[in-house]
Parts: C-alpha cells; structure tokens; sequence
C-alpha cells in the first residue's frame, strides 16, 4: 500500500523548531517511501486560528523546502464531515451530554493520574433525561463519548509498545465542545481516515491521544495508521520548546538562518546527520531512516544558542 504522510498544524501561531521538526521528519518519511505528503491545517477553533497563520505556515514550509501534494484541508471547513460521524457514534449509543464546568473537572477531588492527568469521574454519564432537560436550561453541554474498560494497545514506530486502559486511563472524552466546536480527538480521526492517511507522524506529546483516537478509528471503521511519536526538542536548560512562548519561532529564525542551515542544524539534532552542515531538506530523502531517531529527548544544536 502507497504511504501518505501529512503535517497538521495548528495555526494559533507561528511555527517553532519543534513544529519545523515535525514537519520535517515526517516529510522525509513519506518522501524516501516514495508516498503522497498532505497539508491540513487544524483550525477547528477558527476564532483562535486566523487565515494569515495558516498562510503563513505554508510560507515557512516552501521556504523550508517541504512540498505537499494536492489541496489544503481546512478543518474550520468541515462541520458537516465531523457532524456526519458524531452520528454514528450517536447511533451506537456512544454519546451523551456533559455539563460539567471546567472547574469542577479538575478539582481537586476529581480522579488524577501520578503524571497530572485528569481522568473523567463520569458525573454525567447516567443523567436522566429529566436531568438533562432541566440543566440544558442552565448551560449548552459538550458531547462525550462513552468508552469501554478495554487495553488499547500499539506499536509507536519510535516510542515502541504503548498501552492504555481506555476507562481507567483517561476516562469518557470530549468530540463536541459545548460551544459546538468540535473536538481535536474526533477531526483528527476522521480527516486521516478520509485522506486516506497510513502514516500519522506528530511529537510524543500526543502519544496519549493515540489509543481514543485508535479506539475511535475501530467504532467508525476505519483502520488505524501507523503511529511515529517524535521525542521533544528540548533547549538547552532541558526545557521543552513550546508555541506559547515563542521559543525560536521562525520569524525569528528566518531573519538569523538559511533554510539549509536550519534543516543542517535539525538533521544533525534528530541523528540524520554527523555534523550541522547546511543541506537542502531533498537532499535527506534517500537515506533516511526512523531506526537514526532516537528515543530520549533532542537536544538543540549550538548553532541556536545565541539567537534571542
Ligand atoms: N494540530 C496538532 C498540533 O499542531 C497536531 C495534530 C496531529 O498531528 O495529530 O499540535
């Protein structure tokens, strides 16, 4: 079967080394298997996600040298898509209304993982219709979904064998935010499953997600792709980089570097490389391999130690 890669950024900002890594890796992926490379930008929540980031981010990717093939999906687009399969879910008896305030999920009697997670208690799961009624008076209600005691298990093409336990882990979860935006979890699923996406390659942040989402592919039946977690950049404190701070973001980085010392710099941090020397993104296509990527967290490479 073809491969299809594709990169899904967020656009509430510009793009930082970590996104540029992402996108990066998974282009080289997709490319060196020969397979088709597509762009979707995730703006589901359009009021945090203005048009001129998004073209701003296709800018970045042709000034990284990264191609993608056919036309750009645009999430903020696609209500009636995620509509049609919230359906479904509907249907199997899957959904049901949730109420409660953000507060009141993560108080501090609401069931915590050791690792900060909150893991939904279930407070609306067997409301009465008559409960329903009367507290949609009060407040609209997100959808969640149902999920069963069941292992979801997986093999992370670089984090390896990843297991959850759906009910106990993470708990019924959100596809429809109560202002109708629809959720991260279920756009994801659908948009790869429709785009015919069989390489899902994104940080290791998002390696928790991947069992609902996994667990969402099999209700809707579609079959899962294959997932790449890629370690976090971190800088050189250890400290992840992250949007919100915008930490070498490629405004910054576009006026200070080449696209071929960027790429060089990257390459050389993600263990393609021996040394940071420029080179144009095509040229890592032929050589490139997953099994160079390696498990702990990169590490920025000297050459970005003086930006700021
Ligand atoms: N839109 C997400 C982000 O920018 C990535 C989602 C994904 O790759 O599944 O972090």
């Amino acid at each position: 079967m073809e491969t299809t890669g594709r990169f899904a950024p967020s656009p509430s900002g510009r793009m930082h080394l970590g996104n540029v890594l992402c996108a990066l890796l998974s282009w080289l992926s997709a490319r060196q298997q020969g397979g088709r490379y597509l762009l979707r930008i995730e703006d589901l929540d359009a009021m945090r996600c203005p048009r001129a980031f998004a073209m701003q981010i296709m800018d970045d990717l042709r000034w990284l040298g990264l191609d993608w093939d056919g036309e750009v999906l645009w999430q903020s687009e696609r209500a009636a898509v995620y509509e049609h399969y919230a359906a479904i879910l509907r249907e199997k008896g899957l959904l049901y209304p949730c109420f409660c305030s953000r507060a009141a999920l993560h108080a501090a009697s609401a069931p915590h993982l050791s690792d900060g997670r909150v893991v939904y208690a279930g407070t609306c799961r067997t409301l009465t219709t008559a409960q329903i009624a009367e507290k949609r008076c009060a407040r609209p209600p997100a959808t969640r979904v149902r999920v069963p005691d069941e292992e979801i298990v997986f093999e992370d093409g670089v984090c390896g064998t990843y297991r959850e336990r759906l009910a106990a882990e993470c708990g019924d979860f959100i596809i429809r935010r109560s202002d109708g935006v629809f959720a991260y979890q279920l756009a994801v699923v659908v948009d790869d499953a429709l785009s015919g996406v069989t390489e899902v390659v994104r940080g290791s942040d998002l390696l928790a997600s991947s069992p609902r989402q996994i667990w969402l592919y099999r209700q809707l039946g579609f079959v899962p792709p294959r997932f790449i977690h890629i370690p976090l950049l971190c800088d050189h404190d250890g400290r992840r980089l992250s949007k919100r701070d915008a930490d070498l973001d490629l405004g910054l980085l576009r006026e200070c570097f080449t696209p071929e010392q960027l790429i060089g710099a990257l390459a050389c941090a993600a263990g393609l490389t021996e040394t940071a020397a420029p080179l144009p993104a095509d040229a890592l296509v032929d050589g490139f391999s997953w099994d160079s990527i390696p498990r702990r967290a990169l590490y920025l490479p000297n050459v970005f130690r003086h930006v700021k």
